[in-house]
């Protein structure tokens, strides 16, 4: 329906969450010929730096952890085949009531208009067709993840342009699964094992509310590979340790609320751009 190719376009909150979040929706299609842009709001500097080293521990070197970061970053776009990866370069945030929610660069300090407009540039630049970020509560609560999504949205009714816009999620469905591969593979942290009795916490979504499902377990090798490349960050090893077949089983299915479409493609659908191809 259009002669230029189709444009996808992610904004997510940190280096990596791009792999965990989309990385089969990235891979997928940018072999399909989708032109692909991820946008990564903050420097990811709140990480686990060289070596393993936490952020509240004092010799936790924030300017090292960042640099180190944009690195994994741009392995994980390569490995992926996004087109174009931009990054808007603010403070990562650390966890809801870190100090550093407060620091002057701090994205989630940062007025959601003024970095609304930074994104509707590049929205105005790439014209994507179709734009993915996070539901409201930013899936889990991470202030970045709720920026991310706020200024997106508000981009989006800036330009008008993106004819589809989704918001990641999980089917409550996998959780009882993936309580069972966190008891098999462990998180990284073995201060965080859930006890067994622990309550599942409301995240994701009932399936029935899930709109889009994609297939991208023929993607998984690249998905699992762009969190490889993020290996710096104690939260992915426990993935890393899945392997890739097992990864590939529980995370081969990428999953979206579609919150604005102009296309009236029929739900539930199997491809983003279902309607505009
Ligand atoms: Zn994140």
């Amino acid at each position: 329906m259009v002669d230029r190719p189709l444009v996808l376009m992610a904004v997510h909150a940190h280096p990596d969450d791009e792999a965990t979040g989309t990385g089969g929706v990235l891979a997928k299609y940018a072999a399909e010929g989708v032109e692909t842009v991820l946008v990564t709001c903050t420097d990811g500097g709140c990480g686990d730096g060289p070596g393993g080293v936490k952020p509240d521990d004092p010799a936790h070197d924030a300017a090292a952890v960042v640099a180190m970061r944009e690195g994994e970053l741009r392995a994980s776009c390569e490995i992926l085949g996004v087109d174009h990866l931009e990054l808007l370069g603010y403070a990562d945030s650390g966890m809801m009531g870190w100090a550093a929610n407060d620091a002057p660069n701090a994205f989630w300090n940062t007025p959601v208009a003024e970095a609304a407009e930074r994104l509707a540039e590049l929205m105005r630049t790439y014209r994507p067709d179709v734009v993915v970020t996070y539901d409201e509560y930013g899936f889990y609560g991470h202030p970045d993840h709720i920026q991310a999504h706020r200024i997106t949205m508000a981009a989006v009714e800036l330009t008008g342009i993106p004819k589809k816009v989704y918001w990641t999620t999980v089917p409550r469905s996998g959780f009882e699964q993936f309580q069972k591969l966190m008891a098999e593979f462990g998180t990284g942290d073995e201060s965080e094992q859930p006890e067994p009795d622990t309550e599942i916490p409301e995240l994701g979504l009932p399936d029935e509310q899930i709109t889009t499902w994609i297939d991208t377990s023929a993607y998984g090798g690249a998905k699992f590979d762009a969190l490889a490349a993020h290996a710096s960050q104690g939260e992915n090893i426990f993935f890393l340790r899945m392997g890739k077949e097992r990864f590939t089983e529980f995370m081969g299915v990428e999953t979206f609320v579609r919150v604005r479409d102009c296309t009236d493609a029929a739900l539930p659908e199997d491809d983003l751009f279902a309607g505009l191809r």
